[in-house]
């Protein structure tokens, strides 16, 4: 077996160099990058007498061959793979073998998962940049699938884009657990009655100058964990001491360990968090972040607006922001902070500002953590309505939700639009004969009833009371 493996080494390293000596009559003698279909791969440093060539070998299958002959010691090849557009990569899904089909240590920057760099050694090599098998995830349905009438046409049903039939969500998050979050923060939000979503690096540990200290949480761990009580807020997985991984042991104990320490907080809450490796760190592993995010049940926060008065013009900015996401699109706003207050990254009259802002369009906003935002995003794209039947007084509408609701249990908002000539009062009733609370409003000059509903698959029946 050894000695066939060895042969089939040897002939493809044979043919490897047939390649590389061809491709070296074509390509330049040294050339600092490469691009392919968006993928960008070049060497660190970028002077490096390296000839890479690439090749798509399937969709999501990249070769590189790289000659690191010419080099004196080890340098790095930079990758960046597009998150946009028809050639995008499903990037948490990423991972690099080797010629021989071992897994590559890949070194990432905790922000910006699309890039990344591998080690080149100092001879001929040959990388396949690929996307790891994944676990089926739940199935999802069209849009239309959300969308459903009666023959008739009396009654029109749909899951309501945010709960409570929200134009947008808003999601505001604290990050790095500062202190200011608990002594400023936590208590202007209190008065505005706004959940948040704080990003905690719950490590009681921090190291100092080589000698080991508490962190800022342990020193106010009191205070975190009534704050957890308290209920109002959602914490998210901010790593455990914000300073990246050097290996795949290390980074599964920085996300696993923040990870419990959130569930013991939040004992009645689905395990589902969200999660942010943090900015200014590095992540070396040889494993998907998918890995990692199955392991320890999260998603990553992406697309969030940074809100530290160092990028100036802060409060206007925001008030762009929220608006563009009310007028279109997904409509899932996010916005994130660090410390707050005099000579600190927000000051306190700009969060101010903000929460005025926010209070503008407060009825027209799901104003709720990172996690909740998800989920419903998550749990409405896996759902669809049947209308079971319908009559002119009553109808009857079957919910299929594919998510797991042990992860996914977020309600959502189903809104149905009601005959012009029933009276106000309503009644829904869920399979088991259980009345479920609703509210009539109008929408559109239309009545409609909303009512919420658990994100799995059941029937409900809705008549004039
Ligand atoms: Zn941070």
């Amino acid at each position: 077996m050894m000695d066939a493996n060895h042969s089939r080494l040897a002939i493809s390293c044979t043919l490897l160099r047939c390649w590389f000596a061809v491709a070296a009559l074509l390509a330049p003698d040294c050339c600092s990058g490469e691009e392919l279909a968006g993928i960008r791969v070049r060497t660190e440093p970028t002077a490096s007498p390296v000839s890479i060539s690439l090749k798509l070998l399937a969709r999501h299958r990249l070769q590189i061959n790289a000659d690191g002959r010419s080099l004196e010691s080890p340098a790095r090849l930079q990758i960046e793979l597009p998150i946009s557009g028809a050639d995008s990569w499903p990037v948490f899904d990423v991972e690099v073998r080797d010629a021989g089909g071992q897994p590559v240590e890949r070194r990432h920057p905790g922000v910006g998962w699309e890039r990344f760099s591998i080690e080149l050694p100092t001879r001929m090599c040959r990388f396949v940049v690929q996307v790891a098998p994944t676990k089926p995830r739940e199935k999802r349905f069209p849009e239309q699938d959300r969308k459903v009438t009666d023959a008739e046409q009396r009654y029109q049903a749909t899951v309501a884009r945010w709960q409570g039939d929200r134009d947008a969500a808003l999601c505001l998050r604290f990050d790095d657990a500062h202190p200011s979050h608990l002594a400023t923060v936590m208590p202007m939000l209190e008065r505005y009655g706004y959940r948040a979503t704080f990003m905690i690096n719950p490590g009681l540990e921090s190291t100092a100058r080589g000698s080991k200290v508490a962190s800022a949480y342990a020193r106010h761990l009191d205070r975190w964990e009534a704050a957890a009580r308290g209920g109002r807020h959602e914490f998210g997985n901010h790593t455990s001491h914000h300073r990246g991984a050097a290996s795949d042991e290390e980074m599964d104990r920085e996300i696993g360990e923040a990870a419990r320490a959130i569930w013991r907080l939040f004992p009645d809450r689905s395990k589902l968090l969200s999660l942010n490796l943090g900015g200014g760190t590095w992540w070396r592993t040889r494993r998907p972040l998918r890995y990692y995010l199955e392991r320890y049940p999260s998603f990553v926060v992406t697309g969030s607006l940074g809100m530290d008065d160092a990028y100036g013009d802060r409060v206007a900015v925001f008030r762009r922001h929220l608006q563009r996401n009310l007028e279109g699109g997904l409509g899932w706003c996010k916005a994130h902070f660090h410390s707050v207050g005099d000579d600190l990254a927000t000051s306190e009259a700009n969060l101010r500002a903000v929460l005025e802002i926010v209070r503008a369009q407060e009825d027209r906003l799901w104003i709720t953590g990172l996690a909740d935002a998800y989920k419903y995003l998550v749990e409405r794209q896996s759902c669809r309505l049947e209308m079971v039947d319908a009559t002119d007084h009553e109808m009857s509408l079957r919910v299929t939700c594919t998510t797991d609701p042990r992860l996914f249990d977020q309600p959502l908002t189903i809104r149905v639009s009601l005959p012009v000539d029933w009276r106000q009062a309503v009644r829904v009733v869920d399979r088991a004969g259980r009345e479920r609370e609703s509210t009539v409003t109008r929408r559109d000059g239309q009545a409609v009833v909303l009512f919420d509903v658990r994100p799995v698959t059941d029937t409900y029946r809705i008549s004039s009371k």
